[in-house]
């Protein structure tokens, strides 16, 4: 990312601009208006002409504009939520309390190209598997904007496809794909293929055996692929730490529970501690940002 001047404001120099209409549930990224028009490689065509092996014409697609095509079609399907729009993972959101956390963020940025596509056609010892993270923290301590932020550099900057999904959204979409026909598989399909999961609000919900299970899944899948899962949760590892969360029962006729649960105990053991063995965990602590005066707007919004 250009960190000092950029020739456009409003993309930094990516040639994609993120914003968020009216009415949209999530950031929508598009063709920055700096970009070149038309294309000076393909001269708009969006082909370029070349000739086969056996010296025939050939039309092959531009890779200017299918690479910047592709990036802002990851980003669109990463599905980053329209409060987290501004999120950059710039060094503007970078403080004492989150130090660690982000050069953590920092080295898997650097090592996801070479992980998703080696330069050798060797498999990878298992050791060398990138690691994701586990953002820990009570609500407002900026896990998501980091997270969010992580996906934005990922997606727009180094082309690495990614979903960005709230652990409780996903549960609503599976029951609303149960009465429109569709299976548990076709809905979180895309969530084991892409390059890097993350889930936000992880342990959140009800947790009901079938959540969990659907949780299971999701993690033994990417687990047994070695693919990157990082998270962001309330939960900690202490229950001194955790925030005591007011768990919603369907049932109005209930009495409020609160719980304080440690991460261990909200996921279970198996899930626990794959995890473990496949991310960093990292807690952020530090006052509620929304309650900082409003100057990264990002933050301001967040309600992770
Ligand atoms: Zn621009
Ligand atoms: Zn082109």
């Amino acid at each position: 990312m250009a960190q000092s001047s950029p020739a456009c404001l409003r993309c930094q120099d990516t040639r994609v601009y993120v914003r968020a209409g009216t009415g949209t549930r999530y950031a929508q990224a598009q063709l920055c208006d700096c970009a070149p028009n038309p294309c000076p490689t393909c001269r708009g065509t969006g082909f370029l002409l070349t000739l086969d092996p056996q010296g025939r014409d050939l039309a092959i697609l531009c890779p200017d504009c299918e690479r910047l095509k592709q990036r802002i079609e990851f980003y669109n399907r990463c599905r980053i939520p329209r409060r987290y729009q501004h999120s950059r993972l710039a060094l503007a959101d970078q403080d004492s309390e989150n130090a660690k956390v982000f050069s953590l963020l920092e080295s898997m940025l650097r090592g996801l190209p070479h992980q998703i596509r080696p330069d050798s056609e060797q498999e990878r010892p298992s050791a060398d598997v990138l690691k994701g993270m586990v953002l820990m923290g009570s609500p407002g301590t900026g896990k998501t904007h980091l997270l969010t932020g992580f996906a934005y550099r990922a997606t727009i900057e180094l082309g690495i496809s990614c979903v960005f999904q709230g652990f409780t959204e996903l549960l609503s979409e599976l029951r609303q794909g149960y009465s429109d026909g569709k299976s548990d598989i076709e809905i979180i399909e895309p969530h084991l293929q892409t390059d890097v999961l993350i889930i936000d609000d992880l342990g959140k919900g009800r947790n009901t055996a079938w959540e969990l299970s659907i949780l299971d899944t999701l993690i033994t899948e990417r687990y047994n692929h070695h693919r990157l899962i990082m998270a962001t949760t309330n939960y900690t590892e202490r229950e001194e730490d955790t925030l005591r969360e007011r768990v919603l029962s369907r049932d109005r006729t209930e009495t409020e529970q609160y719980l304080a649960d440690t991460l261990r105990k909200r996921v279970g053991e198996r899930i626990y501690s794959r995890l473990r063995e496949m991310c960093y965990f990292q807690s952020l602590q530090g006052t509620d940002r929304r309650l900082a005066p409003p100057e990264a707007e990002g933050f301001v919004e967040s309600a992770d």
